[in-house]
């Protein structure tokens, strides 16, 4: 991550030296799709890329400086409501008052430079790297412990509540829980997680379309309203409590629409283990074909790809190395995911990015080859 580039713009920006600095990662979910707000099944991966803050605490107020966005609006954080701050700012200030909420009121202001090598908007979740790591900030800087799960949970509610997202837990969770070359198999109703190692000479490849995801807030709450609906009508809290035969025998009590949003949401909790068994056993035409069956159930049935995902996923599978790809993050834009084995990778971005440039020459596809990372933590250098 970009901690000592962090650091350097600190410094210019501010005139002296930053005495603590954060980093999250952003995460890329391997499989298990809008099956978080179900209290399903989800298996991201944590990526060596993210946000670095750098920050020394001030007698406030806070002001930011990302190297991506410019200067925000500066606020106060121990007094930040939802609506007193705007744009990028949110994801910062939001974490805040989240924190206050939980009954931990920080107040310490900080001056902070945020650097990011981590695409925003890409399905790589920057907003959730930005909440992760301002929440160890604020913690930090205000004398609290962090606790990794509870910052993620923490993260949520700004999301949810401050930034105005419905979003589920798996994005906060991957950037806070990462383990070094492991996928993370989680269970979002316990938050029970299972660290799954993914091969060795295998890499996470993920494959940005380009095409920045547009409304995608109204369409994510119109899916959760729909999977909500499905769960009441079938007299269960969440999908997670129902499994395909019990769906299927209750299919006409629900709409057509419905019906088919629920049928991702089962199908796909359970593809999770099927990786998770694949990834042990080493199965490479299961982590393949359990991938396609993703990428076509987020099209067919939870319609969220579009044309730049399906013909990315549709080149990523074709190109040699490749075991699996599928679109991954919420949808209607941004990235695919593939697993390539390490040897082909360097022809294999050559190969997909040509092929794909073809076909959309005015999408700039963006090409980041990854392991599996450790999570949010203070920088190195500072630890
Ligand atoms: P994703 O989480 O998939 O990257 P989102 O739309 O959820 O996309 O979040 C992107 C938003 O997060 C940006 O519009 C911006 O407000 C904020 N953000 C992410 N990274 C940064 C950054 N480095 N500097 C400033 N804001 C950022
Ligand atoms: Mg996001």
């Amino acid at each position: 991550m970009q901690s000592e580039w962090a650091c350097a713009v600190f410094e210019d920006t501010f005139g002296k030296a930053a005495e603590l600095v954060v980093e999250a990662p952003g995460r890329v979910n391997l499989i298990g799709e809008h099956t978080d707000y179900s209290d399903g099944f989800v298996m991201p991966a944590a990526l060596p890329y993210g946000v670095s803050l750098a920050a020394r605490a001030t007698d406030g107020p806070s002001r930011l400086y990302s190297v991506a966005r410019g200067w925000a609006k500066s606020f106060q954080v121990a007094e930040v409501e939802p609506g007193s701050t705007r744009g990028w700012a949110n994801y910062a200030a939001g974490m805040a008052w989240a924190l206050r909420q939980a009954g931990m009121p920080v107040d310490t202001n900080a001056e902070v430079v945020v650097a990011n090598d981590l695409p925003i908007g890409a399905g790589v979740s920057s907003s959730a790297a930005m909440e992760v790591a301002f929440g160890w900030l604020w913690l930090t800087l205000s004398g609290f412990p962090v606790d990794p799960l509870q910052v993620a949970r923490i993260a949520q509610t700004c999301e949810n509540q401050y930034v105005g997202v419905n979003c589920g837990l798996m994005d906060m969770a991957a950037s806070a829980l990462g383990v070094d070359g492991h996928a993370l198999l989680m269970d979002i109703r316990t938050m029970e997680v299972q660290p799954v190692p993914v091969p060795d000479d295998l890499v996470l490849m993920l494959c940005d379309t380009g095409r920045r995801r547009g409304l995608v807030g109204s369409a994510y709450n119109d899916r959760r309203a729909s999977v909500e609906r499905a769960a009441a009508t079938l007299g269960v809290s969440h999908l997670r409590d129902v499994t395909e035969e019990q769906l299927e025998a209750q299919a006409a009590s629900l709409n057509e629409e419905d019906l088919r949003r629920a049928r991702h949401v089962v199908a796909e909790s359970a593809r999770v283990h099927q990786m998770a068994a694949a990834l042990r056993a080493d199965d490479r035409d299961q982590m393949g074909a359990l991938m396609q069956a993703s990428h076509d159930s987020l099209r067919d049935l939870f319609e969220v790809s579009c044309e730049e995902l399906d013909a990315m996923a549709e080149i990523a599978r074709a190109a040699p190395g490749c075991i699996g790809a599928r679109m991954t993050g919420a949808g209607f834009g941004g990235a695919c995911v593939a697993l390539v084995t390490e040897q082909d990778v360097p022809n294999y971005v050559e190969r997909v990015s040509e092929a794909y440039g073809q076909r959309f020459p005015d999408r700039e596809s963006v090409f980041l080859a990854a392991r599996a990372s450790r999570g949010a933590g203070i920088g190195y250098d500072f630890r």
